[in-house]
This record gives structure tokens, sequence and C-alpha cells, in this order.
């Protein structure tokens, strides 16, 4: 799919065909301009030449059951990305079912974190605004042929947002977009790793999207080991961005924590982050560490998860534990490093 180019090929044409264009594509989700017999055949043509709408998606199903699905999307030079689809309350009423696309914004990441798959396979290039919004509407077509939607998108696949942050601000702009996929902002969520421009330029934009941080540390020394990016960006300063971001938006804030035995799930890491993190709109997310292979790192055991939320409880601090998805095909957050991709 290639719709970088939309704009120019439309040029000359009447100056509502672009905005019919464009719905055609993201609101009525054609996969060919063949589709779009509203527009002349001529220029039918030349958009599929042009700006092609045909995804090359290979998707691989969970095993453990139909809630996880991840996409490997070849891109057009030929790097691969990895996006999931994560199907919440299937069983439920339709008003409680959820579609969320968990997207990537970049091919790799810069940040190598000790932890996370995308960060050990290196960096290759950001993705464009449309190459973040192909991954939505890969999904988006596979659901409507089951009468269903993309409900939510988290920006938690592979790569740092905030350091892609004008496309990944564009692309948040057209999903949000009624003529479009129309994904409501507050159903849209942004993680960093807690890149501190980046925090603050959001609580510039007048958009009610949720912002995430992976903190996975109550205190610089160990945080730096795991995320290097804590030397450049030490905590205390992430926080008071994040302070001023909340005063700003009054929005929420959701921390994310990510469970490692024996180096970050004591209880004493727990009482050092509850002081942390015992603010109005801080909400904390505790994840089980999903293995990526790396030595030296396992899961927390279950025992340690339920000592750790013990003191978070008595402490005061408001928390969740996050649901694991797709762990069998290498789903779930962190994992995502396609072999393929470059
Ligand atoms: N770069 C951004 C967003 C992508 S990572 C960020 O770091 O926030 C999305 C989330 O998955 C982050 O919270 C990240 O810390 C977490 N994550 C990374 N590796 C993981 C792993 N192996 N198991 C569980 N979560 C992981
Ligand atoms: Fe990059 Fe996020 Fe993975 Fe860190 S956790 S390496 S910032 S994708």
């Amino acid at each position: 799919m290639n719709l970088s180019n939309l704009d120019e090929v439309m040029v000359g044409e009447q100056e509502y065909r672009l905005k019919q264009a464009r719905e055609l594509v993201l609101k009525s989700l054609i996969e060919n301009w063949g589709e779009a017999i509203g527009l002349p055949l001529q220029l039918r043509e030349k958009l599929n030449k042009e700006c092609p709408l045909d995804i090359k998606g290979e998707i691989i199903q969970s095993e453990s059951g139909k809630d996880a699905l991840k996409a490997v999307i070849t891109l057009d030079d030929g790097l691969k990305i990895e996006s999931v689809l994560m199907k919440h309350g299937q069983d439920s009423a339709d008003a409680e079912k959820r579609n969320t696309v968990c997207v990537s914004s970049q091919v790799g990441c810069t940040m190598g974190c000790a932890f996370c798959a995308t960060g050990s396979m290196g960096f290759k290039r950001s993705l464009t605004k449309w190459e973040i919004i192909e991954q939505v509407i890969f999904f988006a077509r596979l659901l409507k042929k089951e009468n269903q939607r993309v409900s939510n998108v988290v920006f938690m696949g592979m790569g740092e947002p905030f350091l892609n942050y004008d496309n990944v601000i564009a692309a948040i702009r057209i999903l949000n977009d009624k003529g479009s996929l129309n994904i409501g902002a507050r159903k849209i969520s942004i993680s960093t790793c807690g890149v501190i421009e980046g925090i603050r330029n959001l609580a510039q934009e007048n958009l009610q999207v949720n912002l995430a941080i992976s903190l996975h540390a109550p205190e610089d020394e160990l945080r730096s080991k795991l995320m290097p990016i804590n030397i450049k960006y030490p905590l205390k300063e992430v926080l008071k961005e994040v302070d001023e971001y909340i005063r700003k938006t009054s929005r929420q804030v959701m921390f994310e924590y990510l469970l490692l035995k024996g180096i970050n799930d004591s209880e004493e890491d727990a009482e050092k982050l509850a002081k942390l993190m015992k603010k109005p709109l801080y909400f904390v997310n505790l994840i089980v560490y999903n293995p990526t292979g790396k030595r030296g790192l396992e899961p927390s055991p279950s025992n340690n998860v339920k000592l750790f939320k013990n003191v978070l409880e008595k402490s005061g601090v408001e928390f969740s534990e996050r649901y694991r998805f797709g762990r069998d095909i290498k789903a779930a957050c962190g994992q995502l490093a396609s072999k393929n991709s470059f």
C-alpha cells in the first residue's frame, strides 16, 4: 500500500475528489481502486498504479485462542514490521467487545532496553504516517468481514513513538478523523520509554490520547541498567515532565512496570515504587516479563507478584496487572522483532 502520493495524484482533479478518495480507503476500507465506482475509470487506473492499496501482510494466529493475531507486514522498501490485534470480550455483548491494534512506529529501535526483543534487533528507520495507518487498516479490513471494527490503537509495537513524533501525531489525527477510521482519541495510547521532549510536546497538542510511561525501575541506577535512555533522561526529570503534562491536560498517566525475577520485584522495590507513584492521576500497570531469551532475565514468580501487589495496595497506589496476549506467537509486549526485518 502506498498512499504517500495520493495528494499529488489528485492534483488537477475536482477538489472534493481527494476527500472522496481518502474516505473510500480509510472509511469504506476498499482494497482496490477498482471498487471505487464513484471515481472516473481513468482515475481509478491511475490510482491503482500510483497509490496501490494492497497490503503485504502475513497473519500468524495464536494457537492458545483466537484472541491474538500477529501480522508481519512487508513495507514498500522490503523492510518488515510487526503489528498485533488483540480481541477483548469476544463472548460478551457487542458494546463490550474491543479490538485493539498494537502498532509499530519504527523498524527496530535505537533505545536498546535490556529486556526488549525490538531493542536487540537494532534500528533501520522510522515509519511514515501512512505506514503507521496501514497497520490499522490491515486489521480493520479483516474485522470488517466479521462486522467488527478497530476500537483502540496502542503505540506499543516496535520502536519509540516519541522519536518519530511528527508522523505518530499525524497518523493519530487521521485515525481519529470522522471521515476516516473514526477511532476516539481516548481510545488511542502512546507508550514511551521517557523521551521528555515528546511528553512536553504532547501536552500542547490538544489531543485527548492516553500517555503511558515505561518505568520498570523505581530508582536511577537500576533503571539505567535496564533502559540506557535513563542516563539521558533520569527518573526525576521524566516525572517532573509528567507532572507538568498532568497540570496542563488533567489526564491520567499510566506507568508500565515490568516485573523481572530478582531484579525489580522485591517488596523493597515495591515500596520505592509506591513512594514515587502515590500522586493524583498516576496509575501503575504491572506487566510480567514476556521472555525474549535474554540471559539472566526471567518473569517474576506468582508469589513475588502477589507480595509486590500487596505493598502497592497497602500504600494506596492505583494499579492493575496487564493481561498477557499472544505469548505463543511472540506477539506480546516486547517480543516484536521480525526475524526478516532487515
Ligand atoms: N518504545 C515504547 C513503546 C514500545 S514498547 C516504550 O518503550 O514504551 C511497549 C511496552 O512493552 C513498553 O512498556 C515496554 O517496556 C514493554 N516491553 C518491552 N519488552 C518487554 C517484555 N519482554 N515483556 C513485557 N513487556 C515488554
Ligand atoms: Fe525500544 Fe520500547 Fe523496546 Fe525500549 S522497550 S527497546 S524503547 S521498543
